[in-house]
């Protein structure tokens, strides 16, 4: 997975700008009713009718926040939409467009262009999104991407940050740290890979955790899941930078501290046996590493019945009174200061 397949190579100067784009984004089907125009024109049309839409994006930059060496170029194109729609989900909306740019150096062949749009093209299907625009651009070193995703949600479903109440549950999806130890073991095996070209890594026993970095899914379960409970958070946001700093946003825009417990973090047991191989402390890990791109929300204490015994759902603390700050609350029942330090601060050179 180390190295360049030299198989086929069309230069992009094959194409211009417009016949790069119309090559890449021919095959692109529109299934959303609310797409009214697509590719094709100065802008797309969209009509949410009597909902209210949201929007969000995010650019990706080669060698800040991904490595080809071992990303693929299809997972990298499926990761960029993942990003967007988790933050379309973290306000409880369904996604239902995005639009797609990127800038490129002429030493990627249309080929590898074809694989990204590949990835996104699945990540589209998947999800059940349109892609209806974009803009290509060339760079002159590496590859740059920006996703722009548009949702949609009935005005009283739009979950903020800032709705969060003192008792309330702080609740967090899915597990936490995989993404992040997936990324040591990658880097782990770069450097290995690096000193014996010859050397084919053993990834088997870290399967979940790489596959959490390489192809993380946005948890599109959950807005259906609160409907079907009859349950609307107090306030949300997803896990892209790391617990402690999400819940942080979440306690800063509510203007409430937060009690957090240390046992409490859902942890898979890939984390926890791979942190001790690194020698690495797991409760950090899932605090600071991020890329988990699950949800993190509150409820107020009389929804607990909803939640309680939902293999989806951790209850990891509650919302304190502001003037009682943010605190961890060890194992060992100590109350240390909940700093964020996210991934950029692990030690990962920028
Ligand atoms: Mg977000």
């Amino acid at each position: 997975m180390f190295q360049n397949s030299e198989e086929s190579r069309t230069s992009l100067s094959e194409y211009g700008e417009f016949g790069l784009i119309d090559h890449l984004t021919s095959g692109f089907p529109i299934n959303r009713e609310s797409t009214v125009k697509g590719i094709g024109d100065d802008a797309a049309v969209i009509d949410h009718k009597d909902l209210q839409t949201v929007v969000t994006t995010d650019l990706l930059v080669e060698g800040v926040h991904f490595d080809l060496s071992y990303m693929p170029l299809k997972h990298l194109g499926y990761k960029a939409v993942m990003v967007n729609l988790s933050d379309v989900y973290a306000m409880n909306a369904t996604p239902e467009q995005i639009t797609v740019s990127f800038a490129v150096s002429n030493r990627f062949p249309v080929e590898a262009l074809e694989e990204l749009y590949s990835g996104i093209a699945l990540a589209a299907k998947i999800y059940n999104v349109d892609v209806v625009g974009g803009d290509t651009s060339s760079s002159t070193s590496g590859l740059i991407i920006s996703i722009t995703a548009l949702g949609s949600a009935k005005k009283e479903d739009i979950v903020y940050r800032s709705g969060a109440k003192v008792n309330d549950l702080l609740v967090v999806t899915g597990d936490l740290g995989a993404a992040y130890m997936g990324l040591q073991v990658l880097e782990r095996e770069k450097q290995v890979f690096k000193v014996n070209p010859q050397s084919q890594p053993d990834l088997e026993p870290y399967t979940y955790l790489v596959e959490r970095q390489l192809k993380p899914e946005a948890r599109r379960d959950i807005p259906g899941l609160f409907k079907a409970l009859d349950l609307k958070p107090t306030s949300m946001i997803d896990i892209s930078d790391g617990l402690s700093s999400e819940t942080i946003h979440l306690c800063k825009n509510s203007k409430t501290g937060v009690n957090l417990y240390e046992e409490k973090i859902p942890l898979d047991p890939a984390v926890i046996s791979v942190c001790e191989e690194f020698q690495l402390d797991s409760t950090t890990i899932a605090l600071n590493g991020g890329e988990d791109y699950e949800l993190l929300f509150t409820v107020a204490q009389s929804d607990f019945d909803k939640i309680k015994g939902n293999p989806n759902f951790t209850i990891i603390g509650h919302m304190t009174e502001e003037n009682e700050r943010m605190h961890l609350i060890t194992r060992a029942n100590q109350k240390i200061e909940l700093i964020a330090r996210g991934w950029n601060a692990m030690g990962k050179e920028d």
